[in-house]
């Protein structure tokens, strides 16, 4: 049976959803109905973007394992900052299973989380809503097309083959608390945008958060003391609950804390060969957004709607 296709900014396992509300196997369990079609059985969990699931999804609709599919129908774009597109090409085309999820992220990063605008005009436009790949970047709360907040629901920590459009009523605001998620939001739509166009950012932007630190080389692990002064910084700049809501250390308020500056600038790719979150990346450019030449045109003037 062939897959349903996919639309603009459609997330691959939105496809598969539609696929199988579609398909005439509804009186199977959904379980039974992805190995039928030759897919993992797994849930279809909006956060993890190089596990088995999401891997054998894209397979199953593009063959050819572009990275310009994998750009449009999963959040993918701000993973290019922790990993290289040959790198991510050779995970979609080996068998390798390089992903470890690592401890990072708050429960808002894990939820599926859909618009209500989008799903009015998806639905006029198509007859149908679908999940879009661009509400799920890491963080985001606010539609990129509309200005207004996204909605979730707890029970959308993994995906039941259900669309937006029947989550309308039940599915509630996700509320800004903060003042940086204000501008986080602008930040992470428009940088995961410009991932998508520009192959020359990530490394651009890597190395002008080297030389903000001056570190040229490679770093030996006991130089790693120095840079927790930089952390205090950081936490006093941005506020613990920044902190809390992107590393679950801090959220569990450990003993021991990751130090997102150093994780970037240490090149963990020689001591470990999985892939690394680009959550740290993600915090340090944030941070210094002021800071580095390749981050200021980004336009934090925006007017979010909050209702
Ligand atoms: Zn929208």
């Amino acid at each position: 049976m062939n897959l349903e296709r996919l639309q603009a900014d459609e997330h691959v396992f939105s496809g598969i959803m539609r696929s199988r509300l579609l398909s005439a196997g509804m009186h199977m369990s959904d379980f039974r109905w992805l190995k039928e079609m030759g897919l993992p059985c797994e849930r279809l969990q909006t956060h993890k973007i190089l596990n088995k699931a999401l891997i054998e999804s894209m397979k199953r609709y593009d063959d050819q394992v572009s990275i310009e599919f994998g750009l449009k129908h999963s959040p993918l774009a701000p993973w290019l900052l922790s990993i290289s597109r040959e790198k991510y090409l050779s995970y979609l085309t080996n068998e390798s299973q390089p992903y470890k999820m690592p401890a990072v992220c708050s429960s808002l990063q894990k939820v599926w989380r859909l618009c209500p605008e989008c799903i009015e005009e998806d639905c006029s436009e198509h007859g149908f809503s679908y999940w879009h790949t661009s509400h799920q970047h890491i963080g985001v709360q606010v539609c990129a097309k509309h200005h207004c907040l996204l909605h979730t629901h707890d029970e959308l920590f993994k995906a039941d083959f259900r669309l937006p459009q029947q989550w309308k009523d039940t599915s509630t605001p996700i509320q800004i608390e903060y003042e940086w998620q204000y501008l986080w939001q602008p930040f992470m739509l428009q940088l995961s945008a410009a991932l998508e166009e520009d192959v020359t950012l990530p490394e651009r932007l890597r190395r002008e958060v080297f030389d903000y630190f001056g570190v040229s080389g490679n770093l030996l692990y006991r130089e790693r003391g120095s840079f927790d002064e930089a952390l205090k910084v950081m936490e006093a700049e941005l506020g613990e609950s920044f902190f809390k809501h992107m590393i679950a250390c801090f959220e569990l308020e450990c003993k021991q804390k990751t130090n997102p500056i150093w994780v970037v600038l240490y090149d963990y790719d020689v001591m470990q060969s999985r892939a690394r979150h680009p959550i740290y990346m993600l915090m340090v450019l944030f941070w210094l957004r002021d800071k580095l030449p390749s981050l200021g045109w980004i336009d934090y003037e925006w007017r979010i709607r909050l209702s």
